[in-house]
């Protein structure tokens, strides 16, 4: 099975996609985690993008395929997330599928009221003293406190309100013409990504069940 997870900053999309690989058997293919991980092992490739994003840009859609191509030429059974966003690279992935005999099985979009993604991500904190995340919203925390340090909890510079919702409103103006794109070929169920992580787990293996 082939699936691409689609879902809108703050939706809980990164931990859904690893649950359905663990409960399906899919393989993961994060390519925000690839970057990363180049990045940091300071590969080749790595030092190419680094350079890249700190010149403030995108890498460009030719390296992510290779990089793909990498991943997938020897996976019957994956899983991809954050990759596309566009409707070229949509069609670019498509060629790459082509070019190795596969075709995208599913494309799940997990959809999140814009309002509920800004509060998820408006409520994110974390500890700079133990260093762990926590969303002051869902989580037992008095006075923005740390439950295991008593530290004063902090929350990242950028996560304002206008530029949280600037986010969201940029990715659901880039993403609609994508979903079209996999609607028109039959390929899109969308999940509805509001309730608890493990309600809308079920929600989501609920449809792959269906589809496949
Ligand atoms: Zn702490």
């Amino acid at each position: 099975m082939i699936c691409i997870f689609l879902g809108a900053p703050g939706s809980g999309k990164g931990t859904q996609a690893k649950k359905v690989c663990a409960a399906f058997g899919m393989k993961y293919i994060g390519t925000g985690e690839i970057l990363r991980d180049n990045v940091a092992s300071g590969t080749e490739l790595g030092k190419r993008v680094k350079v890249t994003l700190v010149a403030g840009h995108l890498v460009d859609d030719k390296t992510m395929i290779q990089i793909i191509e990498e991943k997938i030429k020897k996976e019957d059974s994956f899983l991809m997330d954050g990759f596309p966003r566009t409707v070229p690279q949509a069609e670019a992935l498509d060629g790459l599928f082509e070019k190795y005999g596969k075709k995208v099985n599913t494309v799940i979009f997990l959809d999140v009221d814009a309002r509920e993604v800004t509060k998820r991500i408006l409520g994110r904190f974390s500890c700079p003293s133990c260093g762990k995340d926590y969303n002051v919203y869902t989580d037992d925390i008095k006075d923005r406190l740390c439950p295991s340090d008593g530290a004063q909890l902090i929350q990242r510079s950028d996560d304002t309100e206008e530029t949280v919702r600037e986010r969201i409103e940029e990715y659901s103006r880039k993403t609609a013409p994508l979903k079209e794109f996999y609607e028109n070929r039959r390929s899109l169920i969308n999940v509805r990504g509001t309730g608890s992580p493990s309600e809308i787990f079920e929600r989501i293996t609920e449809a792959l069940d269906n589809k496949n």
